[in-house]
């Protein structure tokens, strides 16, 4: 499955269309059709889930994307959350240097190096332009990410004001308003789901790397001095969310980054890779922050953010553990693991894509064996079931076309209305993967698909 096939596949079955596609696009931005909404909120369903609601010491929050600039002054954005750009002489095609480095030689590692360095390797290993193959580029400099927007109505009034490139700012500024409100005691982590906004030198791989994405963060804060054993936690928590899910491990890696890769504040950092089509890359970054962010806003803020430690009483700044992952990054990951082309005993073809039923956009499908005939109890059914459960009725074509439209979008069951149903109540139960299918009981249905979809 190239990439190519995957965004024709998504658009054809509503799972993603290019942005405002009517009026010729937007480049790089993408709208998530019925099938993309579905199972995205389902994504980040399961993240709060797993993250906040099955782990009693972490909490949600939802704060907003507009903050006061002085947060990202002290957060270090406005000076430092920068890319390195560099323009081909030749052609004017635009570069993050980093990764024009990488993608010429995969063993050599750009990032977080500085422009000086950057300049270095592409000038000792003659690295080409990847549009027109010359090597004739502008001295590597610093771009900043942040969009930058006005606040108010007069023009001379308005005020400068960015849109967040990370949710996790919104946590650090409300950690004490938190702590006090739910007593929390450290170690405590607070998680949000949200929109961040980075502008990107080069986005692209479809919905890998966009301007405008969603963030699932958590921070964790503990003890100075407990961080590895937290850091070391969130690194196998997040990988065994990832095999819950299905993905299969020899498509994720975990990568530890080296000491000329860690940024500033933190003292230890690993990301979890999925092997996309062009290769292992980012999913999930999992960072030890030291208490790096807390520190700088005390010092801006002049506001004392130590807490109080449940057990020897003392107050200190608390470390921060902090594992992010991009909502679209792990939909496109999931798109890729389960996507499969079987060839079936009777020769015919099927896609089949092979979701965790708790992750498919659709749980269940409900058809009526003839429309005329079971058509009235089969509505009855899928009204009553879809009070409970998220579900599409299908009634057109041959049922077999129909059990394969419902395979190619993931639906882990279907429910055939039968005469059968009619006189003793029973439907036909079919299983995606497998094929199977059982009979059962049309009282018993709400239990069995809860247990068979539950996460
Ligand atoms: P990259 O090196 O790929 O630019 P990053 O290291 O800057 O990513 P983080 O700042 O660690 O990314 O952000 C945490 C997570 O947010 C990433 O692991 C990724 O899943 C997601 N993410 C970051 N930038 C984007 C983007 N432009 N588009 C989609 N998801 C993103």
């Amino acid at each position: 499955m190239d990439m190519e096939k995957m965004v024709a596949y998504a658009k054809q079955h509503g799972f993603v269309f290019q942005g405002s596609e009517l009026y010729g696009g937007l480049a790089n931005t993408w709208d998530y059709g019925p099938l993309g909404a579905l199972m995205k909120n389902r994504v980040k369903a399961l993240w709060w889930q797993r993250f906040i609601q099955e782990d009693l010491r972490t909490v949600g929050l939802d704060s907003s994307i507009l903050m006061n600039p002085a947060v990202w002054k002290a957060s270090g954005h406005i000076d430092g959350f920068n890319d390195p750009l560099i323009d081909c002489k030749a052609c004017r095609a635009r570069h993050r240097a980093d990764h024009l480095i990488e993608s010429f030689d995969a063993s050599l590692h750009a990032d977080g190096l500085t422009p000086e360095a950057l300049d270095a390797i592409i000038k000792e290993k003659k690295i080409p332009c990847s549009s027109c193959g010359k090597h004739d580029f502008t001295p590597v400099r610093q771009f900043n990410l942040m969009f930058k927007t006005a606040q108010g109505v007069l023009d001379a009034q308005s005020q400068a004001i960015y849109l967040r490139p990370e949710t996790a700012q919104g946590i650090f500024v409300n950690v004490k308003n938190i702590q006090r409100a739910l007593r929390l005691k450290v170690p405590f982590g607070i998680g949000q789901i949200g929109k961040s906004f980075r502008n990107e030198i080069t986005p692209g791989n479809f919905i890998f790397r966009t301007r405008e994405f969603e963030q699932m963060e958590l921070e964790f804060f503990c003890k100075p001095g407990d961080e590895k054993r937290w850091f070391s936690h969130y690194k196998n928590a997040s990988k065994q969310f990832l095999l819950d899910l299905g993905i299969k491990e020899d498509n994720i890696q975990l990568r530890d980054h080296d000491a000329t890769e860690l940024s500033h504040y933190s003292d230890a950092t690993t990301d979890i890779d999925f092997r996309y089509p062009w290769g292992f890359d980012e999913l999930w970054g999992i960072a030890s922050r030291t208490d790096f962010d807390l520190k700088q806003h005390e010092t801006h803020s002049g506001e004392d953010l130590r807490l109080r430690d449940p057990e020897t009483n003392e107050t200190y700044l608390p470390y921060v553990i902090e594992p992010s992952l991009g909502v679209e990054r792990l939909f496109l990951a999931l798109l890729f693991d389960a996507y499969k082309e079987e060839t079936l005993e009777d020769g015919e073809t099927r896609i089949n894509l092979a979701l965790h039923p708790a992750v498919a956009p659709y749980s269940v499908a409900v058809f009526p064996l003839i429309k005329k005939y079971h058509g009235e109890a089969a509505q009855a059914l899928a009204s009553t079931l879809s009070k409970s459960i998220e579900l599409v009725y299908d009634d057109t074509g041959k049922i077999g076309k129909r059990y394969r439209r419902q395979d190619a979008i993931g639906t882990p069951f279907a429910i055939t209305v039968d005469d059968e149903t009619l006189s003793n109540q029973t439907v036909t139960l079919r299983e995606r993967d497998t094929m199977a299918q059982s009979r059962v009981n049309v009282k018993d249905l709400p239990e069995l698909l809860r247990q068979k979809t539950a996460f």
